[in-house]
């Protein structure tokens, strides 16, 4: 820390008994002093007490990082069954997000608890509920045609999988296929169902795809080529 860089905050003076040093919501530092305590010795106590401002900052700034390359503000775009749909803050919106009007209107409740992890909840509660809605009816079309029988079906985080199936035919699903168009998301199911006769990659797995979706390769590119895009 050199002079040239020198820590800025703003002081707020009151009745009060002793100072205090925060860090507000905003990263701003603003320091809580009793009427008497002049500049030089808010300026001491500032000194006294940097190491623990620069570090209170740094975590902030972490906690931040997220949303500033994200930011869940109003205009910004998220994807649904492959369309962007810009995000509205609302007043109220219950659940706290929902697809209206062409929006997704999110609770500002949501935003001002502060932390990105409850946007990117309510985001992946959206899908996932999606998810439930959508995908056993893709599930049910599909199934005969590839010959087999699905069992229960599951909207979940999967990790870097985008579906996985049980021998059973357990089929889960990772909610971020709900960000995909409806044509990839077949491809996911048909995907799955189709290793319920062949739990590889092997040819006679991709021939029981090429059955049911001859065009799979071009599914399968693009969510090769987009699959990064689909996330919140
Ligand atoms: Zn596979």
């Amino acid at each position: 820390m050199t002079t040239a860089n020198p820590l800025r905050y703003s002081v707020i003076r009151s009745r009060r008994k002793t100072a205090d040093i925060v860090v507000e919501r905003d990263g701003e530092v603003v320091v809580r002093a009793p009427e008497w305590a002049d500049d030089q010795l808010i300026e001491q106590m500032v000194h006294n007490r940097k190491y623990w401002i620069y570090k209170t900052i740094a975590e902030w700034r972490e906690l931040n990082r997220f949303r500033s390359s994200r930011s869940y503000c109003n205009g910004e775009g998220f994807l649904y069954l492959g369309s962007t749909y810009r995000l509205t803050i609302v007043a109220d919106a219950e659940p706290d997000l929902v697809l209206r009007d062409g929006r997704f209107q999110l609770s500002q409740n949501v935003v001002h608890a502060g932390k990105e992890s409850a946007v990117r909840n309510a985001f992946q509660k959206f899908y996932q509920q999606k998810g439930l809605e959508k995908i056993p009816a893709r599930v049910a079309y599909y199934a005969p045609k590839v010959g087999k029988e699905a069992g229960k079906i599951r909207i979940t985080d999967t990790g870097h999988r985008w579906a996985s199936c049980s021998p059973q035919g357990n089929l889960l699903f990772h909610w971020k296929c709900m960000m995909a168009p409806l044509k990839i998301i077949d491809y996911i199911v048909v995907h799955e169902l189709c290793h319920l006769h062949h739990p590889n990659h092997s040819d006679a797995f991709w021939n029981e795809i090429d059955k049911v979706l001859p065009d799979y390769r071009e599914r399968k590119d693009w969510l090769r080529l987009n699959g990064v895009r689909l996330d919140v």
